[in-house]
C-alpha cells in the first residue's frame, strides 16, 4: 500500500510539474522538494525518519526554499510532533490527504509555515489520482483500504481505519485503462484483500471481482495481496482456479501455527481452518505456489506453541515465507503484554524456522527442474546480468527465475518461455526457449524512466 501510495503521490507531483529526480545522479543538485512516505509497520520507523530527516538539516541551511514533506503512516500517528522533533519539515500529511500535498506545499511556501493536515477518514480513494508506475507491464490496483481487524499486534488499523471498499465498476474502469496503456499484470491490493465487499454487503464480492478480471481482453496475470484466512472462502478458491488469468499464486499469512498464539494475536482462525484452505487450495490448483508471513516470539509463545508453527510449516510446504522476530509496536495491544519473549529465545527460534523454511522452499523450486515456465521479464531484475546473459523475471505462480537467454533478447514487460534448469531456495535458473513479445514490452524500450525522489522507508504488508 505504502509502495502505491508513492506511485501516487510522484503522479500527482509530476502533473503539478514537479521533475522526479534520481537520488542516485548527480550528487550536487538540491533537490526543490523531499518527500517521506513513511511505513510505522516496523518497530524502527520513527528512528530511520528522524535520522534522516536530521541530515536534511545542512541542505536546508543551504537552500531554505528546499521543502521537505512527510506523509504516511507514521505521520498519521505521531501528526504534529513531527514538526517539533524536526525543524526541516514544511509539511505533515496523513495517508488519507495525499491528494492535499501540493496544495499544503503552495501554503506553506505563501505563508511561510508549516502545514498539518491528518484526515481520520477517507473522503476520496487515491485511486482517483494520477500515478507514476515504476513498470510499465505491471500495476498496483486498490480494491481496498483500512481493516475491521484487530490483530494484536498491528498499527495499521489505528493508523488507515476502517474497512473502506472501492465499487467494483471503478475498480475494472480503472484495470482496462491500464490494460489499454499496455499492462499485462496487474496485483489487486487491499489490507485484507479478501475481506473486500463486507462494506458493500456483498460477501462473495471477491469471487465476483476475480472473475470480471477474466473477462478483460489482454490482461494476462491477475495476483492480490493480502487475503486473511478469516475471510478466504471456498467461492474465492473457484475463481482462481476457474479464472484463466488468475495465477496459481497464493499468499496467505499464517503468522503461527498455535490456537493459543491465534488466539493472543486475535486472529480468527485456528491451524485446522487454516490448512483447510490450503488442502483446497491445492485440490483445485495442484501447481500453486503458497507463501506465508510467519511471526516468531510472540509475546507468550512457549516452546510448544513455536513447534506447532513449524508443524504447520511443514505440512503447508509453502514456497516462500516472510519470517520476521516480533518486536513492539508502540500503540499496539500486544506490545503492553506480560511473558514478552526474549531476544535470544526469539532469535534461536528463528533460525531453526527459517532453516526450515528454507530447505522445503529449495525442495518445491527443485521439483520444477526439468519443467517449462512462462516469465514476465521484470523491470530492474530484469536487467541483463552482463556476466552471465541472464534476465530475470517471475513465473505465472511468482516464483522468480533467472533464466540465460543466449543470444536471445527479451524487454521488461516481454515474455519468455523457459525451461528450469537448477533451483535455490529463493530463485530458480532457466534457460531461454521462447520470447513473446508485448506491447509492454514495446512501450518499456521507448520509455526512459528514473526512479522518484522518494526516501521513504520500504512498506510490510501485513
Ligand atoms: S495484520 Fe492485517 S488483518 Fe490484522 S489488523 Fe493488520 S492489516 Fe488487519
Amino acid at each position: 500500500m505504502n509502495v502505491h501510495d508513492s506511485e501516487r503521490i510522484t503522479g500527482m507531483l509530476e502533473s503539478e510539474g514537479y521533475i522526479a529526480f534520481d537520488a542516485t545522479g548527480d550528487k550536487d543538485i538540491t533537490p526543490d522538494l523531499i518527500v517521506f512516505n513513511t511505513c510505522a509497520v516496523r518497530e524502527n520507523a520513527g528512528n530511520k525518519l528522524y535520522g534522516n530527516l536530521s541530515q536534511l538539516v545542512p541542505m536546508k541551511e543551504l537552500n531554505p526554499n528546499m521543502q521537505v514533506a512527510v506523509g504516511g503512516c507514521l505521520a498519521q500517528k505521531d501528526q504534529g510532533e513531527i514538526l517539533k522533533k524536526s525543524p526541516v519539515v514544511d509539511v505533515v500529511f496523513g495517508t488519507h490527504n495525499l491528494g492535499s500535498l501540493p496544495t499544503l506545499l503552495e501554503r506553506a511556501r505563501v505563508e511561510r509555515e508549516s502545514q498539518v493536515e491528518i484526515a481520520e477518514a477517507l473522503v476520496e480513494f487515491p485511486s482517483s489520482l494520477p500515478t507514476k508506475r515504476d513498470a510499465l507491464y505491471s500495476a498496483w490496483v486498490s480494491v481496498s483500504v483500512g481493516c475491521n481487524n484487530t490483530c494484536t499486534f498491528c498499527i495499521v488499523p489505528a493508523l488507515r481505519g476502517k474497512e473502506k471498499d472501492r465499487r467494483a465498476g471503478d475498480i475494472l474502469t480503472e484495470i482496462q485503462t491500464l490494460v489499454d496503456d499496455g499492462v499485462v499484470e496487474i496485483t489487486l491490493l487491499g489490507q485484507n484483500v479478501n475481506a473486500y465487499g463486507s462494506d458493500l454487503g456483498d460477501r462473495e464480492a471477491f469471487g465476483k471481482l476475480l472473475r470480471a478480471c477474466g473477462e478483460i481482453v489482454g490482461l494476462e496475470r491477475v495476483r492480490f495481496v493480502s487475503p486473511h484466512p478469516r475471510d478466504f472462502t471456498d467461492d474465492v478458491i473457484s475463481a482462481m482456479a476457474e479464472t484463466h488469468n488468475v495465477m496459481p499464486q497464493l499468499h496467505m499469512p499464517l503468522q503461527s501455527g498455535s490456537d493459543e498464539v491465534l488466539k493472543r494475536m486475535k486472529r480468527s482462525y485456528r491451524q485446522d481452518k487454516y490448512m483447510g484452505i490450503i488442502e483446497r487450495v491445492r485440490e483445485a490448483m495442484p501447481h500453486a505456489s503458497i507463501t506465508t508471513d510467519i511471526i516468531v516470539g510472540f509475546p507468550g509463545e512457549s516452546e510448544e506453541d513455536f513447534m506447532q508453527t513449524m508443524h504447520v510449516v511443514q505440512q503447508a510446504r509453502f514456497t516462500g515465507a516472510y519470517t520476521f522476530q516480533y518486536s513492539k509496536r508502540p500503540g499496539t495491544p500486544a506490545a503492553t503484554m506480560e511473558d514478552q519473549i526474549s531476544k535470544e529465545v526469539t532469535q534461536e527460534r528463528y533460525e531453526r524456522l527459517l532453516a526450515v523454511v528454507n530447505q522445503i522452499a529449495w525442495e518445491e523450486n527443485l521439483k520444477l527442474v526439468g519443467s517449462d515456465v512462462e516469465v514476465l521479464v521484470a523491470q530492474g531484475e530484469g536487467r541483463k546480468d552482463r556476466h552471465t546473459d541472464r534476465l530475470s523475471g517471475r513465473a505465472a505462480d511468482g516464483r522468480l527465475v533467472h533464466v540465460s537467454m543466449g543470444t536471445h533478447s527479451a524487454r521488461p514487460g516481454d515474455f519468455v518461455t523457459a525451461t528450469i534448469i537448477n533451483a535455490a531456495p529463493h530463485h530458480m535458473v532457466a534457460e531461454h526457449k521462447v520470447t513473446r513479445t508485448t506491447r509492454a514490452g514495446d512501450l518499456s524500450e521507448s520509455s526512459v524512466s528514473g526512479p522518484a525522489v522518494m526516501l521513504g522507508i520500504p512498506t510490510v504488508v501485513s
